[in-house]
């Protein structure tokens, strides 16, 4: 049984040209409808403090109180409601993850282009950092991995972690490294190797990014065997190595004219088999 950490508060309804904010009802429909074993609980939201464990205090207030532009570059309130519960769910999935040594979904994205004081596309604040300074904070975990595994190079986290010095996360981007159809293969085996990385931390937070898909327009580079054939050498190498993991949906932009979301639902269905496989292995 995966924990899966989600309410309906977590979706953010507005215009905008991302299935992103709509993406996490949508999944997590798709895996009840296909009778996966999940169970979802309610996450609790965070609060102002627990942005300010990763970003500037005036730069978090400027975007709740609607001074500033989201990562959507909008003043959307109801972007700025939603903020709470993405993030709350990924310190949820953490938490859980941790205090039972198992794996957790938080069915979100938008968190690793948010750096210290400013935004980034598609990403206001940055869940994960958020999330792993929380488990340090409440004496769960001394050392965090961040496996970022979205098209995209983690900049956001990267700026973080440097700005406020955190020696206690260990941060691999793909991004940084591949981006051509080429080199999927010699990712696929490099996968064990960014895991090791990672040994003697007490949790990984995993972005099992859609967006490195060959079709996406914002991609791409792994065909759809190839995207959960990476999430099943994650999954298996983190159960080897007994570390939880807590994942979420990170980038996906394909999306059909009558704005249904298949072919992402389809990589997002594949992860969460692949991670309730390898935890009943
Ligand atoms: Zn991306």
């Amino acid at each position: 049984m995966l924990s899966v950490f989600f309410s309906d508060q977590v979706v953010a309804e507005f215009s905008i040209d991302s299935p992103s904010p709509r993406k996490p009802g949508l999944v997590v429909r798709d895996w009840i409808a296909h009778g996966l074993p999940v169970k979802i609980v309610t996450p609790d939201p965070v609060t102002e403090e627990d942005f300010a464990l990763a970003h500037d205090r005036t730069h978090v207030r400027d975007i709740l109180f609607l001074k500033k532009d989201n990562g959507f570059f909008t003043r959307d309130q109801v972007v700025a409601d939603s903020l709470f519960h993405t993030t709350g769910a990924m310190v949820a999935a953490a938490i859980h993850a941790v205090q039972n040594r198992t794996f957790a979904c938080a069915p979100v994205s938008g968190f690793h282009h948010a750096m210290y004081r400013s935004v980034g596309v598609y990403c206001t604040f940055n869940g994960l950092i958020v999330a792993a300074q929380t488990l340090k904070k409440r004496g769960l975990a001394t050392r965090v991995g961040i496996l970022d595994y979205d098209m995209h190079f983690g900049d956001g986290t990267e700026d973080i972690i440097e700005t406020l010095r955190l020696d206690h996360v260990v941060h691999y981007t793909a991004g940084k490294d591949f981006r051509k159809p080429e080199q999927a293969e010699g990712f696929l085996r490099s996968i064990p190797e960014h895991l090791e990385r990672m040994r003697g931390c007490n949790i990984i937070l995993y972005q099992a990014g859609a967006d490195p898909h060959i079709k996406d327009p914002l991609g791409g580079w792994l065909t759809t065997a190839q995207l959960r054939q990476r999430d099943r050498i994650v999954f298996t190498t983190a159960r080897a190595m007994e570390l939880p993991v807590a994942w979420d949906l990170a980038g996906g932009y394909q999306e059909e004219s009558d704005g249904s979301i298949p072919a992402l639902l389809e990589i997002h269905r594949n992860t969460a088999l692949e991670s309730i496989a390898a935890l009943s292995s």
